[in-house]
């Protein structure tokens, strides 16, 4: 599933490709999304000029001229592709003036294409209960303290609900903790002030890192295949239990929290 690094790297890459076309027009498929159908009518697009793309949590923000908005979630296994040929489960398809495409792919279909006019985005409730955005200045080590404060639950479901701050999904909620020396089962009312510091301060680096490393495949992704894939060379825990730790040599365990699997050492992490 891509997780915030991923779909920064995919908004970066839109960003230079769409930003300014036109809508000439555009196809959807009749499949349902998670029991939904896309939420997209036949002429809202129609020549509609893109001004902007963004990131809010893990939903890529095509912004047009007039201010509505295409909301795009990869769900599971979506990609975006720039002037890709079709093929079997394209479900959206855009054609600007130009003859360049955007395409909308999801083999699963677990994603999310939404249309939502300037007047609604406001309380656009796919976006209204969005927590902080840990790449930008409103998540500050205060933030996480009174995010944290009074909280039993455990600190790693607490850094994964998006009400509180989004995008820290399950691999780098458990990349952030070992970087902290934080173990993900503590309750997150019983972190220190300096715990605190240290887990705003990885949560920043670990997603930043990949955000760098991700970089590389900015190009392929969206001119050809679309496989942004992971920055799986990156990690130190995730996925690696049984393995010796590379700091202490420990071996990596591996529990179950809110039904996710969670990796962590118990000789870095306290
Ligand atoms: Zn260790």
């Amino acid at each position: 599933m891509p997780e915030l690094p991923e779909v920064h790297t995919v908004v970066c890459g839109l960003k230079s490709s769409i930003v300014g076309l036109t809508v000439k027009s555009s196809e959807c498929s009749k499949l349902t999304f998670r029991g939904k159908s896309i939420q997209l009518g036949a002429q809202d697009l129609l020549g509609r000029k893109i001004i902007n793309c963004s990131r809010r949590g893990k939903y890529i923000v095509i912004g047009f001229e007039n201010q509505d908005a295409l909301l795009i979630h990869l769900g599971m296994s979506g990609k975006v592709l720039i002037n890709a040929s079709a093929q079997k489960h394209d479900h959206l398809t855009i054609v600007f003036a130009d003859n360049s495409t955007l395409t909308f792919n999801d083999p699963r279909r677990f994603g999310i294409v939404k249309f939502i006019k300037r007047a609604d985005f406001a309380k656009e409730p796919l976006l209204c209960n969005l927590g902080l955005e840990p790449l930008e200045p409103e998540f500050t080590q205060e933030a996480l303290a009174s995010i944290c404060a009074n909280k039993k639950a455990q600190i790693k479901s607490v850094i994964m609900n998006a009400n509180l701050v989004v995008g820290i999904g399950n691999i780098y909620a458990s990349e952030a903790l070992y970087m902290a020396g934080i173990l993900p089962n503590r309750r997150a009312c019983d972190l220190s002030s300096q715990e605190i510091q240290r887990l705003h301060a990885s949560i920043i680096e670990v997603l930043n890192l990949a955000i760098q490393s991700g970089g590389s495949t900015l190009r392929d992704y969206v001119r050809s295949n679309g496989d942004v894939g992971y920055f799986q060379h990156k990690f130190k825990v995730y996925g690696k239990h049984g393995e010796p730790c590379a700091v202490c040599d420990k071996e990596i365990q591996k529990i179950i929290i809110g039904a996710r699997s969670t990796f962590f050492c118990t000789g870095c992490q306290k």
